[in-house]
């Protein structure tokens, strides 16, 4: 599942500028061409009387401009764009024809519909909250997509004895982190939570007690990173890097040749997105994604601070010593939904986890007796790897 550790071998920078070079020399000739036809042909306006024949030239002309202007090169180009209450940031490395990549956007931007479509629990349309209201034990039948990431996601449950389980949605609801609240007590909302009370039946979702409610927030962003992915890779781009809200997928190598590093914040919940850098990962055909409690959380009235991540055996907001895990696997959906499970394990449950779990790493920030932290990783975790 996970690809060969290291160092990912670089193809050398020169061969990529001279690809470069053949393609900016290609555009010239092609504007030179275009020029010369523009040139001629209003030259030879004059001479044409036939007027039909005269809207003919334009319309050529128009078209070989359009041409020429759709296969002009837009170099690393790099975006965002809103999706599941977050936001999606995508680079690509190299140069793309401006109508390719307008084409790749537009399926980006579908794949991403597509996945908010099926799993927010925010808009009561989506086919996840369709499932909720369903109080029936009944089949459901759900499109493969959402069946997929439902099966993955109750295979991570069984995996992490149920620390990560996508039937927590009323427990966050009360916590204060979901989009609604019906006042019932934890422990009347625990009698309808549980991993074991949904299961598939090819692509029907069948609910053991009527009140069973699925929030896959925790690895519908994975998911969805993991969508953009395969987007990209089939449109043959293989360098490229993808994060949604914190949870990154990459490929290949930078633009400048280099292999792809991403940084793993402290967990302060005083420092805006990205401003403390703690350590840095490179990466490269695997997916890293983190959990913390630094984010989003809540603050009792005596000032202590409850996290969105709720440990489902108790129905409680998970309160572990672990301020926030970086999650390496081969998927961004695995990476994001283990990283939930360790941090409502705690570091010490994680780790004898994670020595039965060899193709998974793991980087800790741990909260100390005496209110400082301290970091703990597994021996695979590829920190301060140097470029050689
Ligand atoms: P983030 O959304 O910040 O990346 P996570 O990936 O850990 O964080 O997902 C946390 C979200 O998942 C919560 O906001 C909640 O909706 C849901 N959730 C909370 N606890 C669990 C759990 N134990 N298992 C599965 N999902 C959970
Ligand atoms: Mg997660």
């Amino acid at each position: 599942m996970v690809e060969e550790r290291g160092i990912v071998r670089l193809p050398s920078v020169k061969n990529k500028s001279v690809f470069g070079a053949a393609a900016g020399v290609m555009i010239l000739l092609l504007n030179g061409f275009v020029t010369s036809c523009l040139w001629l042909s209003f030259r030879s306006m004059r001479f044409v009387k036939n007027s039909s024949f005269r809207l003919l030239l334009v319309l050529m002309v128009m078209t070989l401009i359009f041409i020429v202007r759709s296969h002009q090169s837009v170099s690393n180009p790099s975006w965002e764009q809103p999706t599941m209450g977050t936001l999606c940031h995508i680079t690509l490395s190299g140069s793309i024809p401006k109508s390719e990549l307008a084409a790749l956007r537009k399926k980006i931007d579908a794949a991403l519909v597509n996945v908010n479509r099926r799993m927010s629990t925010w808009q009561a349309d989506t086919e996840i909250s369709k499932f909720n209201a369903f109080q029936s034990l009944e089949p459901f039948p759900v499109s493969p997509e959402f069946a997929t990431v439902v099966r993955r996601a109750l295979e991570l449950s069984a995996a992490t004895d149920g620390a990560f389980d996508p039937t927590v949605k009323k427990l966050v609801d009360h916590w204060g982190f979901g989009p609604e609240s019906d006042g019932d007590s934890v422990e009347e909302i625990l009698k309808a939570v549980g991993w074991r009370k949904v299961s598939l039946r090819g692509d029907a979702l069948l609910k053991s007690h009527p009140g069973v409610q699925l929030d896959l927030s925790a690895i519908a962003k994975g998911y969805g990173a993991d969508a953009v992915a395969d987007v990209i890779r089939r449109r043959g781009r293989m360098s490229f890097i993808v994060e949604i809200g914190g949870e990154i997928v990459a490929d290949g190598w930078k633009p400048n040749g280099q292999a792809w590093r991403v940084g793993i914040e402290t967990p302060d919940p005083a420092q805006p997105f990205g401003a403390d850098i703690l350590e840095s990962v490179m990466l490269s055909g695997r997916a890293l994604a983190t959990s913390g409690d630094y984010r989003n959380f809540r603050v009792r009235e005596d000032g202590t601070r409850f996290s969105h991540i709720i440990d489902p055996h108790t129905g409680m907001p998970a309160a572990t010593d672990v301020a926030s895990v970086s999650v390496l696997a081969g998927s961004c959906m695995d990476a994001d939904a283990i990283a939930t499970a360790l941090f409502v394990m705690g570091s010490e449950k994680s780790f004898q986890w994670l020595e039965t779990h060899s193709e998974i790493e793991a980087f800790f920030t741990l909260h100390m007796p005496d209110q400082t932290l301290s970091t703990r990783a597994t021996d695979g975790f590829p920190l301060n790897e140097r470029e050689n």
